[in-house]
């Protein structure tokens, strides 16, 4: 039977640690630290994402804002309102919701907030002290993989890992982070040659793809531990039944979509030693790591004075 690798429960766990820094924050510094998050136009997925993350804020007893912007809204006026929230010494952490209406200038966005609020970890300087294994506010998708595994009792040094994506946002940062925790990493994309022969070298497999069960059997070494960030919902029937037991197909008939990866789910639970459901994998580990860099961001900015 292969280990199930729980997200839902690294991320309670995540949270609990993060409870008790935060009192002590308000404690010392008589505010609880402050998230502030930036939601421009109207894409559902997106205000679902928000709506948990300034929840989660405030559940955890920090001062959690939405900011929401019209469809709209242009490239300056978005920057004005990040330069607001970088002076403003009650936010701590900053998070434009991407992705951006088309007419901004999302770079120019990402760029403009201030390092040490960058609780995304997407700013250039952030991205550049993660390539020089600086401390620094880590993407959060990925730096919460990093923590399923160690916790979990996954070992990473010395391992072969490859990642299938690379994006700025999960599969660059991803390989970072391996390469930092000493395994030897291969990044794969869509103009790899043999995919499957690359994957099948793997003993830790991410696939960061955002294609429906894209990697099947053929990818995946068996005994090998496989992550998978993919979130993508099956609305075919014939689709659904290649992918799903008979419970989740009932469950599939009942609601008439379902979220799936980008790996496949019977290939997976059949080959793997370890691996990641979806949903409850990755998806919970995001929302505890963007908890966890503002109530960092918030330290560090109060320790350096700011
Ligand atoms: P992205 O920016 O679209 O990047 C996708 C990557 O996959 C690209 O590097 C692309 O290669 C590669 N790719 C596409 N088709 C491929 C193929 N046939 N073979 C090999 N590689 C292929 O997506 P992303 O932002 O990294 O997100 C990836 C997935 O993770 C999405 O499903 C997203 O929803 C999900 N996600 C989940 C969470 C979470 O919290 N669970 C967080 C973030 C993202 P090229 O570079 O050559 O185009």
């Amino acid at each position: 039977m292969p280990f199930l690798l729980d997200g839902n429960r690294t991320r309670d766990e995540i949270l609990a640690e993060c409870r008790p820094r935060i009192d002590a924050f308000r404690a010392q510094h008589n505010r609880a630290p402050g998230l502030s998050v930036v939601l421009a136009g109207n894409n559902s997925a997106s205000e679902v994402y928000v709506r948990n993350k300034t929840k989660t804020a405030g559940s955890l007893g920090m001062q959690g804002e939405t900011i929401l912007l019209p469809e709209s809204v242009t490239t300056k006026e978005l920057l004005a309102l990040v330069q607001r929230l970088n002076s403003d010494p009650a936010v701590d952490g900053i998070l434009v919701q991407l992705p951006l209406p088309p007419q901004v200038d999302a770079p120019k966005i990402v760029l403009a907030v201030a390092p040490q609020k960058d609780v995304d970890g997407f700013q250039p300087i952030n991205v550049g002290l993660l390539s020089i294994g600086r401390p620094g506010l880590r993407p959060c998708t990925p730096a919460g993989i990093i923590e399923l595994l160690k916790r979990n009792g996954i070992p990473i040094a010395g391992q072969n890992a490859v990642v299938v994506g690379r994006s700025n946002l999960v599969g660059k940062p991803m390989a970072m982070l391996l390469l930092h925790e000493d395994a030897t990493v291969t990044v794969c994309h869509s103009r790899s040659r043999d995919l499957a022969a690359v994957t099948q070298t793997a003993d830790i497999l991410v696939a960061a793809i955002g294609r429906t069960a894209i990697i099947t059997a053929e990818h995946i070494r068996p005994g090998a531990v496989v992550i998978d960030v993919g979130m993508n919902t099956v609305t075919d029937r014939a689709e659904a039944e290649r992918l799903f037991t008979p419970e989740r197909l009932a469950i599939f008939d009942r609601r008439g979509s379902l979220l799936t990866g980008d790996v496949h789910p019977l290939d997976m639970a059949r080959l793997a030693s370890a691996y990641t459901p979806v949903p409850g994998g990755v998806g919970p580990l995001t929302i505890a790591l963007l908890m966890r860099n503002t109530m960092e961001a918030a330290e560090r900015r109060m320790a350096a004075g700011a």
